[in-house]
């Protein structure tokens, strides 16, 4: 596996595979590593000649009072991982190489960007684009994998890249979850044994939410409070929101008609936990 940390060099290696003919997968991440990680590179390798992984902790998507310095990192284990499923390179770049001096352009998302985790995370996403928008002008990917975890995130880069006519095939995998149902995130490693507990009321809440609509449940404040209530049952919970939303607009639902997502986001002690699932799914 070959890991490129210059800008430069990566865009002219991605570009020389391009002109070979290759087609080539992204997938983006900020490391710190887990098997959820490890889908998204399976599922690009299936798909592309050549697998790019970026490994960036972006500090332009972490608010001033957010986790940006005590994030996770380990890059030696997170190489060692990436090669262990095939990828053929890993773009390291550092802080100053994405953002040098004197950068002031940013891609902004307007009317997605103002719900579910843009309300609590103001410029999160707006750092995020802009981010993914730059990795993409670098590594110039045919196709990009995106986790449904950060479920606003996927849709969010999706419609940029339409917006914005972006040359760019997005593919969302769906959640990787621990054996007890507990979403896969590198911030589970903030959790104590009794947090760790405690987070396990997200899954249980998708879960409680999917057996009241098949029961034939659509009044949406019915099932939020249901849910509420279950989460604030678990110790050290704070609940930043419970939403049923249409999933292509992401406003707020009245009534379950069709297919509604559930997003939920707690605070589990210090750790913000997400989660969430499509409801009433035709399939
Ligand atoms: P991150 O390193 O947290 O920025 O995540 C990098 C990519 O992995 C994003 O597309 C995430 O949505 C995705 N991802 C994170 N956790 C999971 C998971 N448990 N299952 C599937 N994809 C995930």
């Amino acid at each position: 596996m070959e890991v490129l940390a210059g800008v430069e060099e990566t865009q002219r290696r991605c570009e020389d595979l391009r002109r070979m003919g290759k087609t080539l997968a992204l997938v983006p991440t900020m490391g710190f590593f887990h098997e959820g990680h490890l889908e998204l590179m399976r599922v690009a390798r299936k798909h592309a000649d050549i697998v790019i992984i970026s490994i960036f902790v972006n500090p332009a998507q972490f608010g001033p009072s957010e986790d940006f310095e005590a994030y996770p990192r380990d890059m030696a284990g997170d190489l060692s991982k990436a090669g262990s499923v095939g990828v053929d390179i890993a773009f390291t770049p550092t802080v100053r190489g994405m953002y040098p001096e004197g950068s002031q352009t940013s891609v902004f998302v307007s009317k997605l960007g103002e719900h579910l985790c843009g309300l609590s995370r103001p410029g999160h996403f707006q750092g995020v684009t802009t981010v993914v928008a730059k990795l993409f002008n670098i590594t110039k990917p045919h196709i990009a994998v995106f986790g449904q975890k950060d479920f606003q995130q996927l849709t969010i880069i999706t419609r940029m890249v339409v917006d914005l006519n972006m040359d760019v095939q997005i593919i969302g995998y769906p959640t990787v979850r621990e054996p007890d149902g507990l979403a896969m995130s590198s911030r589970n490693s903030y959790l104590s044994p009794e947090e760790r507990k405690s987070g396990l009321c997200l899954k249980k809440s998708l879960d409680l939410a999917t057996r009241m609509v098949n029961e034939g449940k659509t009044d949406a404040a019915e099932i939020r409070s249901a849910l509420e209530r279950l989460i604030l049952s678990h110790p050290y919970t704070k609940i930043d929101y419970v939403a049923l939303c249409d999933p292509a607009t992401l406003e707020d639902v009245e009534v379950l008609r069709g297919e509604t997502l559930l997003a939920l986001a707690v605070r589990v002690g210090k750790t913000r936990l997400i989660d969430n699932c499509l409801l009433g799914k035709k399939n």
